[in-house]
Formats: structure tokens, sequence, C-alpha cells
């Protein structure tokens, strides 16, 4: 169970609507601290263990500094992505750059900003020997298992049907390649899992990857210097859910580690993962008012948001709990479809959700929306995209990011030319 307990208080909250009218993205600091903190304490055993934060799920730079004093670095896949990194000041090593299909544009921000390459495919060697001339003496390389027992998930997929990554034999190819053309630390990359809250789905990636160390080692002789297991930690986005439990991953993680590579005598691994999704989802709450009640075949509320704030439902037909503000231990006695305004039938945040009776007015806050949520946001329809909030700890906000305005909208337009 968990709780899809609220960091603010009604009136709070309607001296945060006061300044920012709603929607908006609201995230709660200390929650997303306090998670990480617990988090890096998991691994602790491990030394150097690095988190690199999924920039994706929240790209803005007023999160990604927020957890830059807890060591964490960023994990990119785009050039927008390392922009911000550039800006926050997250450089060097603290960047591992996850990308695929890549242009060398992008490529070569990275090699300036000095991040870890984490290459998505053997031919990519040549390609940045091309482009560039040279590799750095660090590189990392995405390995993709294929056929497993068991794993994949529905957002990811199975392996053998993922478009990441490189086989079993072009990973060992490719390192001998790299090792013939000066790279002298190498990294091995691995990520099979996505919101999974089972901690052996986790144990097995770990365990994919400290085997293939050893054959490594075996094969070619290289040692590999550290070990990133990916994303996917889950988030409990239903309230019956438990959410995963961090000590028990760091403790099934641990157990693989020393099975494997500590049995075999292998020399120190630095871990790492790159979450997004549980760094910041379940410290987000999207923000929004009731605005229509309808009542034809169902029963229809109204928002001032659309999936153009929160597309994840609309998309993977994901749950978001949603809580009526001052309606929090009312009875659910009424079921409702609740939706934005896109001309689209899947834009609904919920369907045939037991709430309690909702009014014009009252504050529905969908519960959640940290990762995912505005990062996905959209224009069609010419729907703007909100702002986003940051509530600090003594419940004083500061605004990250503005929303989106009409002349933001049409700022590609030129009208002169009509
Ligand atoms: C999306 C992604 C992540 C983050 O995954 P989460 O599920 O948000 O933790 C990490 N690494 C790569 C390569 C990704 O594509």
């Amino acid at each position: 169970m968990n709780q899809k307990t609220l960091p603010f208080t009604s009136e709070q909250l309607e001296s945060i609507i006061a300044q920012y009218p709603t929607p908006f993205h609201i995230y709660d600091e200390e929650g997303i601290l306090e998670n990480m903190r617990q988090f890096l304490a998991a691994f602790s055993w491990n030394e150097g263990f690095k988190q690199y934060f999924a920039v994706k799920a929240t790209p803005n730079p007023y999160i990604m500094r927020l957890l830059q004093p807890l060591g964490v670095g960023a994990d990119c896949s785009s050039l927008a992505e390392l922009l911000l990194c550039e800006k926050v000041g997250i450089i060097g090593h603290d960047i591992m750059f996850t990308s695929n299909d890549t242009p060398y544009v992008e490529y070569k921000k990275a090699l300036e900003l000095g991040a870890i390459i984490n290459l998505d495919d053997i031919t990519h060697i040549d390609y940045l020997m091309k482009h560039h001339g040279s590799l750095p003496e660090t590189m990392c390389l995405r390995y993709n298992p294929g056929n497993l027992k068991t794993g994949g998930n529905d957002i990811i997929g199975l392996p053998t049907e993922a478009k990441y990554g490189m086989t079993r034999e072009q990973a060992l190819e490719a390192y001998k390649q790299m090792q013939d053309l000066g790279v002298k630390h190498f990294g091995l990359h691995v990520m099979l899992a996505s919101n999974d809250r089972d901690v052996n789905a986790h144990k097995q990636t770990a365990e994919i990857c400290f085997e293939f160390a050893l054959e490594i080692r075996e094969k070619l002789g290289i040692n590999i210097e550290f070990i990133d297991l990916g994303g996917g930690v889950g988030v409990a986005y239903r309230p019956e859910e438990e959410p995963i439990n961090f000590k028990e991953l760091g403790a099934v993680v641990k157990e693989a580690y020393d099975n494997i590579l500590v049995a075999n005598n292998y020399p120190h691994v630095q871990l790492a993962y790159e979450c997004g999704r549980m760094v910041t989802g379940p410290f987000g709450y999207l923000v929004s008012t009731a605005i229509h009640k309808k009542d034809i075949y169902r029963q229809y509320i109204g928002l001032d948001s659309c999936m153009a704030n929160l597309m994840r439902p609309a998309l993977y037909g994901s749950y978001h709990h949603i809580t009526v503000m001052g309606k929090e231990n009312a009875p659910k006695d009424h079921v409702y479809d609740v939706t934005g305004s896109l001309c689209e039938n899947n834009d609904k945040f919920a369907i045939q959700r037991e709430l309690p009776k909702i009014d014009i007015g009252d504050r529905i806050i969908i519960h959640d929306a940290g990762a995912h949520g505005h990062a996905m946001g959209f224009n069609y329809n010419g729907k703007l995209r909100s702002a986003e909030l940051l509530l600090h700890k003594d419940g004083s906000v500061t605004q990250i990011r503005r929303a989106e305005t009409y002349d933001d909208l049409f700022s590609t337009l030129d009208f002169s030319n009509l």
C-alpha cells in the first residue's frame, strides 16, 4: 500500500494558485531529495556508485541542479539534454550519453563536454572514427542480451525486439576494436526493465552484466571498470501497489555482485543506475481545476488541463491516482470519466473512476505526474504547456518554468509573409 498523500494543504494550494493559475505541474523538492538519499544509501556498499538522472523524465535545469549536491549526474540521450547539462554545470563523467541512432553533432557535443559515451551499436565505432578521428579513453557500450528466459515488459518489450544495444558477439568485437583504437577504461550497460517494481527483475539485469563482464575478461583480457544497470526502477502508480524497496534492491544487487564478481576475484566495479521515473515521478503533481460537468451516457468531469499536460493515460492507458482537494475522506460514490479538451476521445485522465462527488471549481490533483508528464507535452489543438513549480520544504514555491504563451506557440510563424 502507499498512501497517495499530498505535500501541501488545501489552503497552501489556494495561495499558490492565486499566484500561478491552474493547470500547473508542481514538484515536491524534499520528497525528491529524501527519496534519492535513500536510493544512494542502498548502494553505499559499492564504492563510487553513481546515479545518472535520466533527464528525459523531467528535463528542467532546476531539477538537475537540485540533485547535483547529492552527486547525481545526468543520463542524456539527445543534444537538448546535453545543452541543459552544460547550462547546469554537469560535465565530464557526470554525464552518461546513452543515445541511439545518434547524429554526429550530438556525439560532438557529448565529446566536447567530456561525457561518457555509451555506444548503442558497433558501427558507431567507425562512425566516430570517421567523423571525430579518435575515441575518448573511457567508453561504455550497450549490450542487448537477446533471448531471456523471463523478463522484458510492455514499454521496452522483449530484448530481441528492442532496437537498442549490441549482440553478444558484436559487443565482444566492439571492446576489441575500441581497445585497438586506444580506449583504456571500459564500461558495460544493459537496460532491460521498464517501470519494474520487482527487485528480481533488476537483479537479473545485474546478473547478466556481471556474467558478461567475466566473459569479457576471459575472452579479451579486459576488466570492465563500471557497469550501468540502466533505469526502469518502477513507481507504484496505484494505491494498492507496493513501492519498490530500495534497501532490498541494493541487497539483491549486492548478492549478485558478490556471487559473480567477488567470487571470481574480479577487481572492483563501480555500479551505476540511470533512473528517471522513480526520481521525480511520485513527487510531481498535475494540478487542475474542474471547469465543466457533463451528463450523457457517462458522467464527465472536464478539466482545464488535457493530455498535452500529461499524456501517459492516453498513450499507455496508465493509471494516475486522482485526489479531489478537500474531499480526501469523502465517500467515492460517483463514477466519472475525467477529461481534457482535446478533440481526441482518448484525452481522458481517468476512465470510469470512482471518486467523490466533484463540483465545478474543485481542484483536481493528478498524482505521480513528475516523470514523463510535462516532458511529453505537446501543442496539438494549440494547447499551451503549463508552468512547472518547485515546492520547497518551508512551503514556498519557485516557478522553475513559466507557462507557454500564444506568442511562444506562434513564434515559428512569420505572419508578415501572409
Ligand atoms: C528512459 C531511459 C532511462 C530512464 O528510465 P526510467 O524508466 O525513467 O528510469 C534510462 N536509460 C535509458 C537509456 C533510457 O532510455
